[in-house]
């Protein structure tokens, strides 16, 4: 078997290591365009500020992939016959292949503004647009990131190491309003105010300004201001990238559909990661997933498939986690935005430092946990997980907190708070008394038998 892999992304490398590992005799090849070598593109932010060098985020060494026999080609593929089965590659030269996995993730999403290809004027996703970015801010004094989202936040932070004065325009009223309830929103506002971001909610970008050389050297908002910028960042989103999928007649959507075992409408064309549109997405599942732990997720299942071991995609309760500046969040299960009907929202926030937990559940059904936000308190997948799959009723969830928490003698201090909180809001539900844990000290004579 020859399987061709379009992306060398988490989601084209996890599926290449797996068919790896399940058919030693396959052929492999992995074809892409915008790097030789795999690495992390969420680490990409951290190569910006110095912290690590672009080596470091490569998660293999280039040894590991001959030694593998995972072929790669460094090109573009601009065509896909699926009769014939045969891709095209940028060279000229044509690729065969028995079955074919497109990983080919997004592309940044812009709006089509006047002057949005002026130099200085970028989005943030690959590799070149990082280098990009780094000569392109190198000596200036002001930058505008347009979007109030995960990219638009890595990009203030990226600048504001570099002295760079950041003005981040955001439509909601809110940071990241679709996403974050309004408490959560305004911990992160604080944090962009203690980096000295300024913020301009309810405001969109109308036009970028040219100066005699064709670089911006202004934004004009929605709102009539001229705001002055060497640099801007367009972070609005982005969206599958369909270029080879459309080209091939493959059917698709916003992304490229797929059915649960990740089959395209072609015959041996599979397609995951960031590029897929699941076909038939559950109740509370998003049919495109744009996280790096799912396009890991949905490589290493649908190499199962290709490797004749059919294995349908179940992605299990959401998950995400960030960092804005300082503060770490974590998401589990679902937290709208805004209250749902039939849901209650319990929120602790600490008096003075940044530490919240939110825990939504649903008391018309035993009180079963639905969802979880947490800023600045690290807690374990694992155990959310179990805990939102067995719908476990929120008291039993305060009673045993201890057991996701990621830092337990940092964290456990706010427990106690934590559920005093809950009984006082909550009057009417089941007081929740807190599991008496061991201490580190009783802990240790424990483990050496005394
Ligand atoms: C700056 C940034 C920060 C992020 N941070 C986080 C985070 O903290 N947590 C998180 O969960 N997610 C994060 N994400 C999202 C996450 O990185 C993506 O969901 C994930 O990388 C998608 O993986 P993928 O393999 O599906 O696609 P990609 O990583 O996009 O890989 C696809 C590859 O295919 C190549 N390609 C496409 N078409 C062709 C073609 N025709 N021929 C050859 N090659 C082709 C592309 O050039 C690309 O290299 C971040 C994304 C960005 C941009």
């Amino acid at each position: 078997m020859h399987l061709v892999i379009i992306g060398n992304g988490i989601t084209g490398v996890t599926a290449a290591i797996t068919a790896r590992r399940l058919r030693p005799d396959a052929r492999i090849t992995l074809v892409s365009d915008e790097t030789a070598h795999h690495y992390s593109r969420t680490a990409l932010m951290y190569v910006y500020m110095g912290h690590v060098r672009y080596h470091d985020i490569k998660p293999h060494g280039d040894w590991f992939w001959p030694e593998n026999r995972l072929e790669l080609v460094h090109a573009t593929a601009t065509g896909l016959d699926t009769s014939r089965k045969e891709i095209t590659l940028s060279t000229g030269e044509p690729l065969a292949y028995d079955q074919l996995l497109l990983a080919t993730g997004s592309i940044s999403r812009w709006a089509g503004w006047p002057g949005q290809h002026l130099r200085g004027v970028q989005g943030l996703y690959s590799l070149p647009d990082l280098e990009q970015m780094a000569r392109d801010t190198h000596g200036i004094q002001q930058a505008v990131v347009v979007g109030g989202g995960l990219i638009g936040i890595e990009l203030a932070e990226m600048l504001h190491s570099r002295g760079i004065q950041v003005t981040m325009l955001v439509r909601d009223n809110r940071y990241w309003g679709s996403v974050l309830p309004k408490a959560e929103a305004e911990l992160i506002d604080l944090q962009l105010r203690a980096h000295h971001i300024e913020v301009k909610y309810r405001t969109e970008l109308a036009e970028l300004l040219s100066d005699k050389e064709g670089r911006v050297r202004a934004v004009r908002t929605t709102a009539g201001e001229e705001l002055a910028a060497q640099w801007v960042g367009l972070a609005t989103g982005v969206t599958p990238n369909l270029a080879l999928a459309e080209k091939a007649g493959l059917e698709t959507d916003r992304g490229i559909l797929v059915n649960e075992l990740l089959q395209t409408s072609a015959p041996a064309v599979f397609a995951a990661g960031d590029c897929a549109q699941h076909r038939q997405a559950g109740a509370d599942e998003v049919p495109i997933e744009q996280l790096w732990y799912t396009g890991r997720a949905q490589g290493e299942t649908v190499a199962h498939t290709i490797c004749g071991q059919p294995t349908p995609y179940r992605r299990g309760p959401w998950f995400n986690s960030a960092k804005f500046f300082n503060l770490e969040y974590q998401t589990y299960g679902r937290v709208p935005a805004e209250p749902v009907e039939g849901e209650e929202s319990f929120y602790w926030q600490h008096p003075t430092a940044m530490h919240a937990l939110r825990i939504n559940f649903r008391p018309g059904a035993g009180y079963a946990v639905t969802g979880m936000n947490s800023m600045g308190l690290r807690q374990r997948h694992e155990v959310w997980e179990k805990w939102l799959r067995a719908h476990t009723p929120i008291q039993d969830v305060l009673r045993d907190l201890g057991a996701a928490n990621f830092d337990p003698e940092f964290f456990r201090q706010h427990e106690p708070d934590i559920v005093q909180q809950f009984n006082k809001q909550y009057p009417t539900a089941q007081p929740v008394v807190l599991k008496q844990r061991k201490g580190l000290f009783a802990r240790l004579l424990s483990a050496s038998g005394t």
